[in-house]
């Protein structure tokens, strides 16, 4: 049995991307908003229901340019998760905001619109949810309290790419989405990011954004940065675009096999189901409860890891652990913040079409040995 990696890119075939390349070469134009690059964000635009879709050389500065696109005041506070990657929190401090963190509900795993009101100050700007592995915010409530207060939403959209809600599409949310298209990321151009908006008038300033503030030949207009796609990347998100949908099938399979697996022992579940929301397929969580499944997430992570099925504590550790985060506290309506008390219990499977029926089979040994294990020693006790 082969080594079972966490994730597993989603790549074209090599002779259609080099008969899209030869176009590029013959042109000799390989970056700077070209035409592969155009071509992606008009299919894009179509296909996530929203006019304003533009590309990036990353998900990270894809925030980042939302951000400055946004134009929030200098200094001012970001509200977000900590149960986060890196990046959603990094990018506002790389705008020069400074964020702060709010506690998440412990079903969803997004950002809980009370704790986030706790957390508003007189110089909160804007607020900042993340649709953790494909489930949604509460995208109702966050409006309504952004409304209430004058602050500006957006979405970290990384794991959300496929999901929609309601027939709503997860790019029109808020003020503004911003997506990775990371070769982690199922639908993905090796390298590359997205921002989407219904704010039409946002377009311009989001271009400006990517482009060092160019506004002509002679006027640099605001700050900006180089988060441009090259025409190489655009050419590779242009093929995905149609061989993304048979993986996500794939995996929408073995999600079905997953959760036989682990809705037959006590103490594990995964993400929550939430109605009318449709998954992206980008990510399979497993929540492991220690004192009821009998083991900890660690340990089904090394046993995982002794037959060469690399699964992902995702996310940790969470932000506040981090030592440039440290100390800052997450707003909550409880004692201990629900991300403190959950960080230690998030487990991601590999998923992803490499996963074989011996990796399956696998999985569910090691989950049952582990599982009859603690049966065992609750017998003894
Ligand atoms: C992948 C990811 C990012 C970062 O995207 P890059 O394209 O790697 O810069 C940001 N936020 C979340 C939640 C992610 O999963």
């Amino acid at each position: 049995m082969d080594p079972l990696y966490v994730a597993r890119p989603v790549l074209p075939d090599l002779a259609d991307l080099n008969t899209l390349l030869e176009e590029v070469w013959a042109t000799r134009i390989v970056t700077n908003e070209a035409a592969m690059h155009n071509r992606l964000e008009a299919e894009l635009s179509a296909l996530l229901s929203v006019p304003v879709a533009k590309l990036f050389s990353s998900g990270t500065s894809a925030l980042q340019c939302a951000m400055l696109a946004l134009d929030l005041p200098k200094g001012s506070e970001v509200i977000t998760t900590p149960l986060t990657f890196p990046a959603t929190a990094h990018a506002i401090t790389a705008c020069g905001l400074t964020p702060v963190f709010a506690d998440i509900d412990p079903d969803t795993l997004t950002l809980d619109p009370q704790a986030v009101e706790a957390a508003i100050s007189p110089r909160t700007a804007a607020v900042l949810g993340v649709h953790v592995y494909g489930t949604i915010c509460d995208v109702d409530a966050l409006q309504a309290l952004c409304d209430t207060h004058g602050l500006r939403l957006l979405f970290d959209a990384a794991h959300a790419f496929y999901s929609h809600k309601g027939g709503q599409s997860i790019a029109a949310m808020g003020d503004v989405s911003a997506f990775s298209l990371h070769a982690t990321k199922l639908f993905n151009t090796v390298e590359g990011g997205l921002v989407t908006t219904r704010d039409t008038a946002l377009a311009k300033r989001l271009g400006l954004a990517r482009n060092f503030g160019i506004e002509s030949e002679e006027i640099v207009s605001c700050v900006g940065i180089n988060g441009k796609m090259s025409e190489l990347h655009a050419a590779v998100g242009l093929l995905n675009l149609h061989t993304a949908p048979a993986e996500r099938a794939a995996r929408k399979a073995l999600r079905a096999c997953y959760d036989k697996i682990i809705l037959a022992h006590d103490g594990l579940r995964t993400q929550v189901i939430q109605e009318h929301v449709v998954q992206s397929e980008q990510y399979y969580l497993l929540r492991v409860d220690p004192e009821e499944f009998g083991a900890s997430r660690d340990d089904l992570y090394e046993r995982l890891k002794q037959r060469k099925i690399f699964a992902r504590k995702y996310f940790w550790p969470i932000c506040t652990d981090y030592e440039c985060y440290r100390g800052l506290p997450i707003h909550s309506r409880a004692q201990m913040p629900v991300a403190e008390r959950i960080k230690t219990t998030l487990l991601c499977l590999p998923f992803h079409s490499g996963a074989t029926p011996d990796h399956v089979e696998a999985m569910a040994e090691t989950i049952a040995e582990l599982a009859k294990g603690s049966k065992r020693l609750r017998m003894e006790a």
